[in-house]
């Protein structure tokens, strides 16, 4: 049976780890050539060790998603290797640092943004024109929960997430007649090494987390992976702008 995105070349960043190592799998499995983007290598390559296992086609190109040019090289080495670029899943992202608003360092507010937010911009800089030349394609961010609504102790990364979601409705409109969609994904708290690292920082905050949720668990990455190949898949032709909850009921309170 053809997967669902068959043939299809997916770019993912923040690809060695969480969310983006689960979704990353998920494409290679519907058929998809992946490309695995990250900043850590060793995490990068170990997805594509797992893809290649399952008897996927990866690669792994290192790239930091702030940098400019390491953004524009990642695309420029993905149409290298596979002529194209047809799903791009812009996950990359920190958690930072938490302290209430006025206690938010610069540097902590500086770092979040340019990763998180600047990251998905430069992302959509490089990938549309590929796009276009193609006559189409289906992009996916990561905004968050906290791209919709407000987290205490989180400021920079809550204005990033709702940088993301804004982002994401403007390319959409901007690029919805040339055949390009670009939609969010707005996780819940996902089970993965972002979540763990906060959870041993705060013990009490594992037991707040599962609390938070209706559901009464903590979502899993594939999970979240699920619904990102089936906005990049051609199941989801009409589907664009639309930041996605995918999170156990969270905001539905
Ligand atoms: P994670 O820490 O497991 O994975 C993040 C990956 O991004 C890591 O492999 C890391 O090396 C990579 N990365 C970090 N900075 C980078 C950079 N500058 N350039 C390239 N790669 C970089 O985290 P995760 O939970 O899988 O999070 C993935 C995305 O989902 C993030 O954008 C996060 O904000 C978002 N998110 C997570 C949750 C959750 O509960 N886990 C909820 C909502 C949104």
């Amino acid at each position: 049976m053809a997967g669902r995105v068959d043939g299809k070349v997916a770019l993912v960043t923040g690809g060695g780890s969480g969310i983006g190592r689960a979704t990353a799998l998920v494409f290679a499995r519907e058929g998809a050539k992946v490309v695995v983007a990250d900043i850590v290598v060793a995490g990068g390559e170990e997805t594509v060790r797992l893809i290649k296992a399952a008897g996927g086609e990866a690669v792994f190109i290192k790239a930091d998603v702030s940098k400019a040019a390491e953004v524009e090289a990642l695309v420029k080495k993905t149409v290298e290797t596979h002529g194209r670029l047809d799903c791009a899943f812009n996950n990359a992202g920190i958690e930072g640092e938490v302290a209430q608003t006025p206690n938010c360092t610069e540097e902590n507010w500086d770092r979040t943004i340019a990763i998180n937010l600047k990251g998905v911009w430069l992302c959509l800089k490089y990938e549309i024109p590929q796009m276009l030349k193609q006559g189409g394609g289906a992009i996916v961010n990561t905004a968050s929960v906290a791209g919709l609504v407000g987290f205490q102790g989180t400021p920079a990364y809550v204005a990033s997430k709702h940088g993301v979601a804004g982002l994401t409705k403007t390319a959409a409109l901007e690029y919805a007649k040339a055949g390009i969609r670009v939609n969010a994904v707005c996780p819940g708290v996902i089970h993965t090494p972002m979540v763990e690292r906060a959870f041993s920082a705060s013990p009490q905050m594992a037991e707040a987390a599962i609390a938070m949720e209706p559901v009464g668990r903590l979502g899993k990455p594939e999970e979240i992976a699920e619904a990102v190949v089936w906005l990049c898949s051609d199941a989801a032709s009409f589907v664009t702008g639309l930041p996605m909850v995918v999170d156990g009921g969270l905001v539905a309170r």
